[in-house]
């Protein structure tokens, strides 16, 4: 039973989602990797719905330039650990929230170690880079866990949804990584993190609760300059090796 406590903090939540559902979502175990531009938004929304467990993976530490968009943190703590104060935020916006951090890259050998011992049922991407989106996608796959794939530039941002074995994949739209990847930072307006993270925290709840339409076997386009959502169909690749998975 959910307590008069409870009750009151999810209140406006409940009455689009009911209790059983405001429970069954205390009861998941969410993966998100990185605690930054996209990752502050996201985890944020995360907490403040009330999944059960969230596993982030973040490393590094707070810069002053990250303050420009990532808005989970505060002046003062500028070379803090962003795992350690980013914990210490969640948990003071809901205690109820078990907020674990790795302080590792989202790397083969760190993730793995996570599912072997974790039961996740979901893993979203708030990662800065190519490797760590395909790495996502194709732990994802193996393991048979549904994820998300965010990423941005400027106004512009790309969304995308795989439930592993029923919908098409990362790979089978983007192939692989790109081979010449440049170091210089990416460019990124604010209000762009906030959109795109609050859409990857609501692919999350919605899968984690089996309630509206996914973004998947689509591409979501997400233009604040134009002002403007669009969604690009694609399909399975059956060469992927997606399709290849038993
Ligand atoms: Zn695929």
């Amino acid at each position: 039973m959910i307590s008069s406590e409870l009750l009151e903090r999810y209140q406006r939540q409940i009455l689009v989602i009911g209790k059983e559902k405001q429970e069954l979502l205390a009861s998941k175990t969410v993966v998100q990797v990185g605690l930054g531009g996209l990752g502050s938004p996201l985890a944020l929304y995360l907490t403040a719905s009330g999944i059960g467990k969230l596993i982030i993976f973040e490393k590094d530490e707070l810069s002053l330039s990250n303050l420009g968009r990532q808005i989970l943190y505060r002046t003062e703590e500028v070379n803090q650990s962003k795992g350690e104060i980013g914990k210490k935020h969640l948990e003071s916006l809901n205690p109820f929230v078990s907020i674990q951090i790795i302080e590792k890259w989202f790397d083969e050998e760190s993730a793995i170690a996570i599912f072997e011992k974790e039961h996740v049922d979901y893993i979203v991407d708030a990662s800065d880079n190519f490797q760590t989106k395909f790495l996502v996608n194709d732990l994802g796959i193996r393991f048979n866990i549904p994820f998300t794939i965010a990423g941005i530039q400027g106004f512009e941002g790309q969304l995308l949804s795989v439930i592993p074995k029923k919908t098409a994949c990362y790979r089978c739209l983007f192939g692989h990584p790109p081979e010449k990847i440049e170091s210089k930072p990416i460019p990124v307006m604010a209000p762009t993190c906030g959109v795109v993270g609050s859409l990857e925290a609501s692919e999350v709840i919605k899968s984690l609760l089996n309630i509206g339409d996914r973004i998947t076997d689509r591409l979501m386009m997400i233009s604040l300059d134009a002002g403007e959502f669009s969604s690009i169909p694609f399909r399975k690749n059956p060469d992927c090796f997606c399709q290849k998975e038993e």
